[in-house]
């Protein structure tokens, strides 16, 4: 399968396989032989594997309406192995990996311990059989992206014509997902630095498939439809409009996009992205956005790297980056993709913990404010 893509590269191949466990994998060659056709990717697991033993559920919060996930086996998942035992390098002699390959270029494949699974057994529609504990079986999907097969690079390092493969591999996982019952929101993400809970060091990111509205989506969603009752406007747009016209909290201002600290910041470091145009998801991107996203995405994570060098800190500094795409279905029309980037980080060598205030009651405190993030940010740029 073969698709012409962006101004940035000339072609990609997408190769799907399955793992010795049935689980599935896809590459995404951007570099020869394998680009054009000409050698073909490893197609065979020789693992012995035993089959997906994961059957996560997951029950509702009657005190605040919110699913919550349990998946026991993940206690057994890899936790930080070196190097020579990562399971997300290409497979050498006598070391096979998830990756059946001796390289590869981007790849996506099913978690080998997912929250959210494909195939679950049932369980019973409520806990001790009282209506007051709705539980379900955790149905969805938990995948791995592999951005590089380089374990001791970056995202920020990778060149465009790379990143502009990601993308691909997001936009064509998006696309996939979406069409699956019951998935609600395909959410990619990637999460850098122990500090963020990170397991594996190779540069990695992850794509969940929720079977609910996310509870973020759900107030995001609720704020839109408020907004448009009361004034018949897009609330992304406005707020777009509305930070051009301040300009205090704007980083970058693209052709397509503009990256800026979010009037109401919740973490020391925060950095969002919002498309110009109004596009629900990743597969919706035209070739221009996907093209300067591919050279301002790398770009933004740099500049997080080098938020604490006048501290002294040149990173790397530890972030989650999500990709917040609209829900399918319900308000899926009156909100649109964004990336959010945020830092645990508040100063050198110290962290933002989430205490009593956030992590009891969600009243969020920031020791920063959102336009000196920005003046920051600015002069990184
Ligand atoms: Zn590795």
């Amino acid at each position: 399968m073969l698709a012409r893509l962006t101004e940035l590269r000339a072609l990609i191949r997408i190769t799907r396989i399955r793992l010795a466990d049935g689980r599935a994998l896809t590459y995404y060659d951007d570099r020869e032989p394998y680009a054009s056709g000409t050698a073909t990717r490893t197609l065979h697991d020789s693992r012995d594997l035993p089959a997906d033993q994961s059957h996560p559920t997951m029950r509702r919060d009657v005190l605040t309406g919110e699913w919550v996930i349990f998946a026991p086996h993940r206690m057994d998942r890899t936790h930080l192995p070196t190097a020579a035992r990562c399971p997300l390098c290409p497979s050498r002699r006598g070391a096979l990996t998830e990756i059946p390959a001796d390289d590869y270029d981007v790849v996506v494949f099913d978690n080998r311990y997912p929250s959210l699974a494909a195939a679950v057994d049932p369980v019973p529609a409520w806990l001790d059989g009282d209506p007051l504990w709705p539980q379900r079986p955790a149905v969805g999907r938990c995948e791995v992206v592999c951005f590089t097969s380089a374990h001791s690079t970056s995202f920020a390092e990778l060149t465009p014509h790379r990143v502009a493969t990601v993308i691909e591999a997001w936009a064509d996982r998006t696309r996939a997902l979406s069409a699956i019952t019951p998935v609600s929101q395909v959410f990619c993400f990637e999460n850098r630095g122990a500090e963020t809970g990170v397991t594996l060091h190779h540069p990695h990111g992850q794509i969940y498939a929720y079977p609910f509205m996310p509870p973020r989506t759900e107030r995001l969603v609720a704020q839109a439809v408020a907004h448009h009752d009361r004034t018949g406007r897009d609330l992304l747009a406005d707020v777009l409009a509305a930070e051009w016209r301040a300009g205090v909290r704007v980083v970058h201002q693209g052709t397509s996009w503009t990256a800026y600290v979010p009037a109401a910041a919740r973490w020391p470091v925060e950095l969002h992205l919002l498309p110009h145009r109004a596009v629900p998801d990743l597969a919706s991107l035209d070739s221009a956005e996907r093209s300067e996203l591919a050279t301002l995405y790398p770009a933004m994570l740099r500049w997080l790297d080098e938020f604490f060098a006048d501290q002294g800190d040149h990173g790397p500094v530890p972030y989650v980056a999500g990709w917040h795409q609209a829900p399918i279905g319900p308000g899926r029309d009156l909100v649109r993709l964004y990336l959010q980037v945020f830092s645990v980080r508040r100063a050198a060598g110290k962290l933002k913990y989430l205490a009593g205030s956030e992590s009891g009651v969600g009243v969020w405190l920031n020791d920063t404010t959102p336009e000196r993030i920005a003046q920051r940010l600015r002069a990184l740029t």
